[in-house]
C-alpha cells in the first residue's frame, strides 16, 4: 500500500516540476560570508527502516513523513553536514523559502492565531458558566498566556476534582497550526453538545481540558509577515519556541525537552537544529508549564498531543525501541491506537517504530506519570497534500474526524487498562 502510495507521489511530483527547480546536490560548505541560520531545506532521504531513520532523526532532521523506503523531513546546513558526514544524501532537496506550492496558496481567515484562540475560549466559558472555565496554566518565554479550557460540572478553576482527568494539547510545534484547529474546535463542540444524552454522561463523569496553543510564540511568528488579504503568505517553517540560542539561532524542540530519558537519541545538541532539545529537561517556560499543570493534577488518567502531519496515531515509547514492559499496559495500548485507527483512518504504531526521538511529552507523561498517553499526527497524510499548510479546507473534515476519537479517550479514562482486556471495546 505504501508503496503504491510511494509511486503515486512520484508521479504527483513529475506532475509539479517546480517543486523541483532547487538542485538536488547538497549545497558544497561555503566559505566567506556567513549564512543564515535559521536557512533550512525540505529534504527527501533514503531510509530503509527505523534504524536508518533513527540515524537521519540523530543527525538533526525533522522527520514529517516516511513513504515507502524514503523520509520527508526539514533539515538545516549543519543537519546536511552530518547526513553527508555518515553517507546519506538527499534524493530531493528544496529550499523552504522557494517551496511555494507547500505555502498557503489561499488566504488563511479561518485559522485561529494567538488572540482569536484566547477570545473563542474565553466565550465559551462565558456562554457555558455551570460546567466549563478558564484557565491560565503558565506563560510563554515571550508572555504570553498559555490558556487552558476546563470541563467539569463541579469544580471550577483549579479546584481539585476527583473525577478521571483527560487532557488534549496542542501546538507543540508553531508551524503544525492544525493541530491548534482541532483542540480548540473539539473543545467548543463539546461546549456546544453538552447536552446531548451521551456527552452528558461523560462529562458528568471526567475532568477535561483543552490546551489548544502550548507554543504561542512560535505560532505567531510562524505568520507573522503573512497578511489576510494575501493571495499568498509565505509562512516560516518554524518548529521550535522563540529561546534565543548562544549561537545566533531561534528555538527549543519542546517536543523534545520533556525530562523523561532526556537527550538519549533522535534529539539534536545543535540549537540551529529543529530538534534542538534545548540546554536541559524542561528548561522552557511551555513545557514547564505543562509538567506543572499535569503534576498539580493527579486525577489525570489521559492525554492526547496533537501535531501534524503524517496521520499516524503514536504510542510510547519514543526513547527507545523497546515496548513498554508493563503487559496490560501495552495491551491497552495497542487496543486504543487500533480503535483510533478505525475511528480516524489514520495508522497506529509505537513512537519509536517511526525512529527514536526522546524528550517527547508522551514518554514523559507515561514514564513518569502513568498517563496514558497518544500522539496525533493529523491531516494531510503527506506534504503533497499541503504538509504543514493545506489550506483553510483542511480544518474542518479533520476537526470532524476526530470528534469521534476525542470521546473514546473520555469513555475510557476512568479505566483505560480495560481496552486491553475488551479488545478496544468501551465496556468491560
Ligand atoms: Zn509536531
Amino acid at each position: 500500500m505504501k508503496l503504491v502510495l510511494a509511486l503515486l507521489l512520484v508521479a504527483a511530483a513529475a506532475a509539479r516540476a517546480d517543486w523541483f527547480e532547487a538542485p538536488e546536490a547538497a549545497p558544497a560548505p561555503e566559505t566567506g560570508a556567513p549564512q543564515p541560520v535559521d536557512q533550512r531545506w525540505w529534504v527527501v532521504l533514503p531510509a530503509s527502516g527505523s534504524a536508518e531513520r533513527t540515524r537521519i532523526a540523530n543527525a538533526g532532521v525533522s522527520i514529517e513523513e516516511v513513504s515507502g523506503s524514503t523520509v520527508g523531513g526539514v533539515a538545516d546546513r549543519r543537519a546536511l553536514e552530518r547526513l553527508r558526514a555518515i553517507g546519506i544524501h538527499p534524493s530531493r532537496q528544496t529550499e523552504l523559502e522557494k517551496a511555494h506550492l507547500l505555502a498557503f496558496p489561499q488566504p488563511d481567515a479561518a485559522f485561529h492565531d494567538y488572540s482569536r484562540v484566547k477570545s473563542e475560549l474565553a466565550a465559551t466559558a462565558a456562554a457555558h458558566p455551570k460546567l466549563v472555565s478558564l484557565l491560565k496554566i503558565g506563560s510563554s518565554l515571550q508572555g504570553r498566556d498559555l490558556v487552558a479550557l476546563r470541563f467539569n460540572s463541579d469544580a471550577k478553576g483549579t479546584q481539585k476534582s476527583a473525577k478521571p482527568g483527560v487532557v488534549f494539547l496542542g501546538t507543540h510545534h508553531a508551524r503544525e497550526h492544525l493541530s491548534t484547529e482541532v483542540p480548540l474546535l473539539l473543545a467548543k463542540w463539546l461546549a456546544a453538545n453538552a447536552e446531548r444524552a451521551d456527552v452528558k454522561k461523560l462529562l458528568d463523569s471526567r475532568d477535561v481540558y483543552f490546551v489548544p496553543l502550548v507554543n504561542p510564540d512560535g505560532a505567531e511568528y510562524d505568520h507573522a509577515g503573512c497578511r489576510s488579504d494575501a493571495a499568498r503568505c509565505s509562512y516560516k517553517w518554524h518548529r521550535k519556541n522563540m529561546r534565543e540560542n548562544s549561537d545566533g539561532s531561534r528555538g527549543v524542540d519542546l517536543n523534545r525537552n520533556y525530562g523523561f530519558h532526556w537527550n538519549t537519541g533522535g534529539a539534536s545538541d545543535d540549537p540551529g537544529s529543529d530538534t534542538y532539545h534545548g540546554p536541559a529537561p524542561f528548561s522552557e517556560p511551555e513545557t514547564q508549564a505543562v509538567k506543572r499543570f499535569v503534576e498539580e493534577r493527579p486525577n489525570l488518567k489521559a492525554l492526547l498531543s496533537y501535531h501534524t502531519f503524517s496521520e499516524l496515531v503514536l504510542y510510547p515509547w519514543g526513547h527507545k525501541y523497546d515496548p513498554i514492559d508493563d503487559g496490560p499496559a501495552l495491551a491497552a495500548y495497542k487496543a486504543m491506537a487500533t480503535k483510533f485507527g478505525e475511528l480516524t483512518g489514520y495508522t497506529p504504531e509505537q513512537s519509536s517504530e517511526l525512529y527514536i526521538a526522546s524528550g517527547d511529552t508522551t514518554d514523559w507523561a507515561w514514564g513518569e506519570r502513568g498517563i496514558f498517553s497518544f500522539t496525533f499526527e493529523l491531516t494531510p497524510a503527506s506534504s503533497w497534500d499541503g504538509g504543514f499548510y493545506p489550506g483553510a479546507k483542511a480544518i474542518d473534515p479533520t476537526f470532524q474526524k476526530n470528534i469521534a476519537p476525542m470521546l473514546y479517550l473520555l469513555e475510557m479514562a476512568d479505566d483505560p487498562y480495560r481496552a486491553g482486556i475488551t479488545g478496544g471495546g468501551a465496556s468491560k
